[in-house]
């Protein structure tokens, strides 16, 4: 306690010398999202202000970090209580980001530092954090794409940003079935799907599979085999793209589709659904994963059927979605696709 009451008074003597004249500094690259972020607190009645604010663009960040670190941010840096963001300046963090990726990683940053605010694990079903605020440690969760331009979509997230307590948004409990906007079942072959292998091409295979596999809704199904063990793991990925138009702004889709094994997958088997957004200044390609940890899986069993994708609304610029599936396994397995369906709901 004697240590403490010591330390205490050390450092409110430290602090109150020090500090008292600090203005602020802000990078000239960081201006325009500092006051933008400013301007959005300020629509929501929550006041905020750059004075205690070192925003920085910098080469290197005061502290090591993982090479995948590309911002920091700190609502009392080094006990001088000073708030503080760093943005690494590199080509990946920073060069080739677009706007809105940018303004993610900053608001992420700027969220640590003026609104104190701690990281944030947690999602909806679908797997789409929370909060801006989401970790990147351990999950899927990039601080360049938690939200796009969509008006109802980024709104909430800075809804959220100023108010932890903000309910969650209404797009993420869409139900009404509109219309099945892509649909597969093999019955005019796997020509139009493109296969990408990362390995050996010929541990894998990709093709059109006419035996009774158990999930067949006609006569064929898609087989991807991994047909050898190997040491390093290769993965290969199918994709197929689809044009989406007539919608509705902020409407959702679900991806389903059956899918069996036969072997153990020892790695993972994935479904995914990206789409491009073509928008005026800034596109975005947003990229929504599944792993499943096949592994587990009972052998036979139809498993995807049961897992669906659902990616939440999408903006009104979107116009190429892609289906894909990713198998990445150190072990020989046989996994048979069908029925693929992609619905839309309002
Ligand atoms: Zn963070």
């Amino acid at each position: 306690m004697k240590n403490l009451l010591y330390f205490l008074f050390f450092y409110l003597l430290f602090f109150s010398c020090k500090k008292d004249k600090f203005e602020g500094v802000v990078s000239e690259e960081l201006s325009f999202y500092v006051d933008d972020f400013i301007a959005e607190g300020a629509k929501r009645g929550v006041t905020l202000s750059k004075g205690r604010l070192e925003a920085l663009l910098i080469a290197e960040f005061s502290e090591e970090k993982e090479a995948n670190v590309c911002g920091l941010g700190w609502s009392n840096f080094d006990n001088q209580n000073t708030q503080r963001i760093e943005i690494l300046d590199s080509e990946f963090c920073w060069d080739n980001q677009t706007d809105i990726q940018r303004e993610n990683l900053i608001f992420h940053e700027l969220g640590h530092a003026l609104l104190s605010r701690d990281h944030l694990g947690t999602t909806f079903p679908n797997g789409t954090p929370k909060s801006i605020m989401c970790s990147g440690t351990g999950g899927d969760c990039s601080n360049f794409s938690v939200y796009h331009e969509n008006e109802t979509f980024k709104g909430y997230y800075l809804d959220e940003l100023f108010d932890p307590n903000t309910p969650a948004p209404a797009f993420t409990q869409r139900t009404n079935f509109v219309r099945t906007v892509f649909e597969d079942q093999f019955e005019e072959g796997i020509n139009d799907w493109e296969t990408f292998i990362e390995s050996d091409p010929n541990i894998f295979e990709v093709a059109l599979d006419s035996s009774e596999n158990g999930i067949r809704t006609g006569a064929y199904s898609m087989k991807i085999e991994v047909k050898e063990s190997v040491i390093d793991e290769g993965s290969l990925i199918v994709v197929k793209r689809f044009e989406l138009t007539d919608f509705k702004d902020c409407s959702s889709l679900i991806f389903k589709a059956d899918i069996r094994t036969e072997g153990a997958v020892d790695g993972y088997l994935s479904h995914a659904l990206s789409l491009r957004e073509r928008l005026p200044d800034d596109s975005l390609n947003r990229f929504y994963l599944n792993n499943q940890p096949i592994s587990e899986a009972e052998e036979g069993a139809i498993l995807l059927s049961d897992f669906p994708l659902e990616v939440y609304c999408i903006s009104s610029g979107t116009n190429v979605v892609s289906v894909s599936f990713a198998v990445k396994s150190k072990l020989p397995v046989k996994i048979y696709v069908d029925n693929i369906r992609v619905e839309l709901v309002e």
